[in-house]
């Protein structure tokens, strides 16, 4: 049943935030774990399709199964862009 192997992913997250380790690793171990698996499917990149060099985006911390994919490019893209919003926002700046 696929439930229980969602069930058995979200324990090997939980065991490894619970160890300690910090949440962006068990993310990230938790997704290559969900692969290798068969759980979790690559998709294209959400903004340009491609298929290749895809990787795992997680827009909520803490939610290791909310991903969105993106290639190389537009993952940086994404992170710079992000970073860039919280610092508009530190600076207390208004977007016109
Ligand atoms: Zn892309
Ligand atoms: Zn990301």
């Amino acid at each position: 049943m696929i439930i229980e192997k969602v069930v058995d992913l979200i324990k090997y997250y939980n065991d490894r935030v619970d160890n300690g380790t910090p949440i962006k690793n068990a993310m990230r171990a938790t997704v290559a774990r969900g692969i290798r698996k068969g759980i979790i499917i690559k998709r294209p990149c959400l903004k340009c399709r491609r298929k290749a060099d895809v990787e795992a985006h997680h827009p909520t911390p803490g939610q290791p199964l909310e991903i969105v994919w993106l290639c190389t490019k537009h993952h940086t893209e994404i992170h710079n862009y992000a970073y860039t919003k919280a610092w508009i926002e530190k600076q207390s700046v208004k977007i016109i």
